[in-house]
């Protein structure tokens, strides 16, 4: 089979989806296009790909090949240069519907790999969880970047300097990571989420857990959430969420958010009213901005400064870390293509596996839309 490696065109997107390693392995079985400088911005030249045992080409090579492995999904021009029946795989955006159409139209297989269960066999290619484990990282590294004081108490001959006070909002990969970092670097952490066993992970990891009580059976049912991701939490609920927050993100020096829920707009967690609550120099970065925002004065792709404190709307963190966003995703791919290709690498598409069914978002003209 012939596999094509484009090079990624989305603005800010540096990532790749496959490496030198990954394409050794692929090599000995396919024959391998990779795009001229696809790799470049991920720390890979050609001349390492070409070692590993690909071929560089053009977009059209690429893009012609029998599987395309992207980090993105293609846009129009990008699909122009499909053909009918290649398989592609990549973060495809589930939700994204029109998306899925258009590739459904062109006949084109598709797998969006953000669809994978979180199962223990899906693990090794689960890319939202190796995306945000980098994401959380690189967020406290810019939030320890913005911020114009000491992360870790310092006692010094010309006096003590008191250790940061970080607020983590929403704890799953990116948020455990985010606290992991924070925690390297010296500071004091809380964190919240709606999810009842993330305290005992917040607490494993040295940081404190916010607890907002449950007072209802329907909250303390909905906060169970579903597959273990969020789901909506009634308005009273988020109401004395917003009241805890507000007093603990006065004493913060950084806040960091990352709560999600999928399919929908990111909730809203800190208020233009809690922003003015929070100390001059503070700092906000806010993870779900490509959903819309945990704080309503959070800009798209900007850093802005709201009542003296800098927020963060950086959309694509991992992109920041492309060598080793590039290097876990590959090999998440890789671990993928191990599901639909056999031993005699032909493709073989098995629905009634769980991962398989979950990622296949199209297929005979088909859109497979997810539900959120
Ligand atoms: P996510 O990115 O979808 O959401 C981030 C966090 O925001 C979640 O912890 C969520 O509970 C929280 N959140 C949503 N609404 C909130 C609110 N109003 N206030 C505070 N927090 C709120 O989460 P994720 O990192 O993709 O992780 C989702 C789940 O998947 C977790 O349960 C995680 O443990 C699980 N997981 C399982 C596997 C596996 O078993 N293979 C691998 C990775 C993750």
């Amino acid at each position: 089979m012939r596999i094509g490696i484009p090079a990624e065109t989305r603005l800010g997107e540096t990532r790749v989806a496959a490496t030198p390693e990954t394409v050794k392995k692929l090599a000995t079985k396919h024959q391998i296009v990779v795009e001229h400088n696809a790799g470049l911005h991920a720390s890979v030249v050609d001349e390492a790909y070409v070692a590993a045992g690909a071929i560089i080409g053009t977009a059209a090579d690429a893009f012609g090949a029998d599987l395309v492995l992207k980090v993105r999904a293609p846009d129009a021009a990008e699909r122009s240069l499909m053909k009918p029946n290649t398989v592609l795989v990549g973060m495809l955006n589930p939700f994204d519907t029109d998306n899925l159409a258009a590739l459904a139209q062109q006949q084109i297989t598709a797998f969006a790999l953000e669809a994978a269960p979180r199962i223990t066999r899906a693990q090794s290619m689960d890319v939202l969880s190796s995306q945000a484990n980098i994401a959380g990282y690189k967020a406290v590294i810019m939030a320890a970047n913005a911020y114009q004081r000491f992360m870790p108490m310092l006692m010094t001959a010309a006096g003590t300097v008191k250790a940061a006070r970080v607020l983590i909002m929403g704890v799953g990969v990116a948020g455990l990571q985010a606290i992991a970092t924070a925690k390297r670097l010296g500071a004091v952490i809380e964190a919240s989420d709606v999810r009842p066993p993330v305290k005992e992970q917040v607490e494993s990891l040295g940081a404190k857990f916010i607890d907002v009580p449950f007072l209802t059976d329907e909250e303390r049912e909905i906060a169970k959430g579903v597959g273990g991701y969020a789901r909506p939490m009634p308005a009273d609920w988020m109401r004395r969420q917003a009241e805890l927050v507000h007093e603990r993100a006065k004493l913060a020096d950084i806040v960091i958010t990352t709560a999600l829920i999928p399919g929908r707009k990111a909730p809203v967690l800190i208020s233009e009213e809690t922003v003015r609550a929070m100390k001059p120099g503070s700092v906000i970065v806010d993870m779900a901005i490509e959903q819309g925002g945990n704080c309503p004065l959070t800009e798209l792709g900007k850093t802005v400064i709201k009542h003296g404190v800098t927020i963060i709307g950086e959309p694509n963190l991992p992109a920041l870390v492309a060598a080793d966003a590039s290097a876990l995703y590959a090999r998440n791919v890789l671990d993928f293509l191990k599901l639909v290709i056999d031993n005699d690498g032909k493709l073989v598409i098995d629905r009634e596996d769980e991962i398989v069914r979950a990622t296949l978002v199209a297929i005979d003209g088909d859109a497979l839309r997810k539900a959120a």
